[in-house]
């Protein structure tokens, strides 16, 4: 049986709407968002959500339609934040009427206790997190969250609210928690919980000082999940260093027993080796930095290119998370030299050497 669809209309005030909606298309089309152009304006879609632009005199309509009120967040924030972002000098100003005005926190958002935290290796520190909607992160398409760390100066925790606009609002903007990736390791549906597997790296960032001194009982709000998902194939090639870890140990759990395969995990020694499971077919090996500083080796690069590949290409699939310089030598070796269609790969970036990651 069909559900209802939440529907909302935006009324966004914009001097010069062309270039705007444009670059905003031109955006989603990036993200495989189907764009196409409607009798009064540009009508985007992706996944079950659409977005239908047209005028009313000086004013700019969008119209989204989303099967949940989380898509219609998810739909609203999107054009919302986009829109302001392209707008630059050009003042935009969005209100939103019809559903979704009871939405007063990101659905996506919620706060989970530590309940646990274990030294799984020098490098390595697993928490396990509680809360009421852990389900949520089951299944290989919900494999990331965001964590906010909150800054400390912040005396109280800092909590996401959504605005008028659409776009996420704080009270204090500049105590604002600083947004970092991890993967959930593992889902415990009986106990409600999760596991996270924060690598304790020595160039100290927010993320991973959180990681160290939390402790049982402490608060952390998380929002998503985001991304994941594992293109079915016969034969995997996977390459890590230790940020990637958590995310390939959970997909291995994942494959069915009859595939085959190779993984290579960068770490710095022995001591940063974790038991892992995977099928029969599937061979783990670990490469040792040994003292070179993180993302500063050509390790993962080096032995993927003595990788003989199966002949079937088709049932190939390749997937790499690793530090920027490493991602952009695996994804040209993927693409240029394999020359594996975006069905075949998928090579991300996790963190960068020396950079850090956006608040
Ligand atoms: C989809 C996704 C999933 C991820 N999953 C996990 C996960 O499960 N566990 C995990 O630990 N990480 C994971 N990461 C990587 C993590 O988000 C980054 O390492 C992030 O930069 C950590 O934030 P930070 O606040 O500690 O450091 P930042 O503030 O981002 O950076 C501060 C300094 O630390 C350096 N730095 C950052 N990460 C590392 C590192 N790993 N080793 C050495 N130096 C580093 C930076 O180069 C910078 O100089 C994931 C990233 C993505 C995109």
């Amino acid at each position: 049986m069909q559900g209802r669809e939440y529907t909302a209309q935006g009324r966004i005030a914009l001097r010069n709407p062309g270039p705007v909606i444009a670059e905003f298309c031109e955006h989603m089309l990036e993200h495989n968002a189907d764009v196409t152009e409607g009798p009064s304006g540009p009508v985007l879609r992706l996944g079950g959500i659409s977005a239908t632009f047209s005028r009313e005199g000086e004013v700019t309509l969008v119209d989204v339609a989303a099967p949940d009120l989380e898509g219609l967040y998810l739909a609203r924030m999107s054009v919302a934040s986009h829109i302001l972002e392209f707008s630059d000098d050009d003042l935009a100003a969005i209100t939103w009427t019809g559903d979704g005005g009871q939405i007063v926190r990101p659905p996506n958002f919620q706060i989970l206790e530590v309940v646990e935290c274990r030294t799984l290796t020098p490098h390595m520190r697993r928490l396990t997190l509680s809360g009421e909607n852990v389900a949520r992160f089951a299944g290989l398409d919900a494999l990331h969250l965001n964590i906010l760390v909150q800054r400390p100066e912040a005396r109280e925790p800092q909590w996401p609210q959504v605005g008028a606009s659409g776009v996420i609002v704080w009270d204090s903007p500049d105590l604002r928690p600083l947004l970092r990736k991890y993967t959930v390791r593992s889902v415990d549906l009986g106990a409600g919980t999760i596991d996270i597997d924060f690598v304790l790296h020595t160039d100290t960032g927010p993320g991973s000082c959180f990681a160290e001194k939390a402790a049982v009982g402490d608060r952390v709000g998380v929002m998503g999940p985001g991304g994941g998902g594992l293109a079915v194939a016969d034969w995997y090639l996977f390459a890590g260093d230790e940020t990637a870890l958590p995310a390939i140990a959970r997909m291995l759990e994942h494959l069915p027993p009859t595939v085959s395969g190779r993984v290579f995990l960068e770490v710095e020694d022995e001591a940063e080796v974790q038991a892992l499971l995977a099928p029969a077919a599937v061979s783990v090996e670990w490469l040792f930095r040994r003292g070179r500083p993180p993302g500063s080796t050509t390790l993962l690069i080096d032995v993927m290119k003595t990788v003989s590949f199966p002949e079937n290409a088709e049932s190939v699939y390749v997937w790499a998370g690793c530090e920027f310089e490493t991602f952009r030598a695996i994804r040209a070796f993927a693409r240029q030299v394999k020359c594996l269609t975006n069905d075949q790969h998928l090579v991300v970036s996790y963190w960068r050497r020396g950079g850090t990651e956006e608040a």
